[in-house]
């Protein structure tokens, strides 16, 4: 059964899992009508909010400011007495108003195309999320095998540090949304909007939550019936982080602040990523063959461009660029294997040597990463 929860329901879940909410209290048209609501014990200067379960109450008149103790009688009832657009309201909550500073916008829902859950966040949320600038907005989908991944909160929580979000608490709120969702059964967990206060850190304004016990179950199920694909099985074997998106470049790199680099650098120079991938520390010193297997399977998914990118103080570039060189040369022998621009910047421990391996073949080897990411976006364009 689908339950929709009200938005004080929502917050009650969300202080259990210790997402910061602002402090308030529910009173009922019932005790309104008994008289024996408490005025004093209420916050000021306050928000009153309708707890209909609807969407847009702000913009419907369900949600009002009341600046002093009269005003904020005079509003509960306005509500009780009258509702709003048309709406009847039987539950408020009257909360202490926030100092909102920037409204931005985070949630888990079901995708139930992909048959997974996607996370979500933009830095300009509030109740505008549908309007908002494409470009502050990131999403990416949690496979169902693997969980959400370190990398993926950082990806898509980039857009909140960029609205004045402290990366701290970006990545502790999204880390317990999630525990939220996975732990209540929830089809949908939303902050919207989420305040980001000067300080930087996070406060949850509204919530939205819907419970489905049964539909998750049987997406848990499904999911555990699906076969991981062959990329995602080579990643859980190496213990990469993997973000999977719809571009044309797949990209490699060495540590997660390193691809985050290399992602700016790319969308600014007009490219899309179709991969992300962070090896982390464990791949590096992981068999070279299982980390060739992985570079294999990233081929496979037929980006038009690879761009492997690291800076080496312990591994050796010239050993990455030869082992590059021979999966390059494997895959133009092999009928039938695709074989994507391959692209590797190189920098650090014997980056010079590392030039020589890319004779002979079409591979770019680099050791500025602004090069590279410009020239990764030019040839996924099928420009020279
Ligand atoms: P919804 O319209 O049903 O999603 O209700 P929300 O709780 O999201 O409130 C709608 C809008 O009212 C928010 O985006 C804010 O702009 C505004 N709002 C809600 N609570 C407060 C508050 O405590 N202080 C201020 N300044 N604005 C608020
Ligand atoms: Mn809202």
């Amino acid at each position: 059964m689908v339950l929709r929860l009200p938005e004080y329901r929502s917050k009650e879940l969300f202080q259990k899992y210790g997402i910061k909410t602002p402090s308030g209290t529910v009173i009922t048209k019932d005790a309104y009508r008994a008289g024996t609501i408490d005025y004093d014990a209420l916050p000021l200067p306050a928000a009153v909010k309708a707890q209909n379960l609807i969407g847009g109450r702000g913009k419907a008149g369900g949600i009002k400011l009341a600046a002093d103790a009269q005003a904020l009688r005079a509003e509960v009832a306005q509500l009780f007495e009258h509702g709003f657009s048309g709406n009847e309201v039987d539950t408020l909550l009257v909360e202490e108003q926030v100092d909102i500073a920037k409204e931005a916008y985070l949630s888990f829902s079901i995708d139930r195309r992909a048959g997974n859950f996607s996370l979500m966040a933009s830095g300009s949320g509030g109740v505008e999320i549908e309007s908002a600038a494409p470009s502050a907005l990131r999403s990416a989908g949690i496979s169902n095998l693997i969980g959400l991944q370190k990398f993926q909160a950082s990806y898509v929580g980039k857009t909140l540090v960029q609205a004045g979000a402290d990366p701290e608490a970006v990545r502790d709120v999204i880390a317990r949304l999630y525990r939220v969702l996975k732990e209540e059964h929830a089809l949908l967990a939303e902050i919207n909007p989420l305040v980001v206060q000067k300080d930087g850190s996070l406060l949850a304004a509204d919530a939205k939550v819907i419970l489905d016990d049964n539909a998750v179950k049987a997406a848990d199920k499904a999911a555990s019936r699906k076969q991981a694909t062959p990329l995602q099985q080579a990643g859980v074997e190496l213990g990469v982080n993997m973000v999977e998106l719809d571009g044309e470049i797949a990209v490699i790199s060495n540590g997660a602040g390193e691809g985050m680099t290399t992602l700016d650098q790319i969308v600014q120079a007009g490219g899309a990523l179709s991969l992300w991938i962070d090896l982390g520390g464990g791949a590096l010193s992981a068999k070279p063959e299982v980390l060739d297997n992985f570079i294999e399977r990233v081929m496979d998914t037929e980006p038009k461009v690879l761009l492997f990118t690291a800076f080496f103080q312990i591994g050796k570039c010239d050993l990455f660029a030869k082992s590059f060189r021979e999966i390059y040369l494997k895959r133009k022998a092999r009928a039938g294997a695709y074989l994507p621009q391959i692209i590797l910047r190189l920098d650090g421990r014997n980056a010079a040597e590392a030039k020589k391996y890319a004779e002979g073949t079409t591979m770019l080897i680099l050791d500025s990463s602004q090069e590279a990411c410009e020239a990764a976006a030019q040839l996924s364009k099928g420009g020279a």
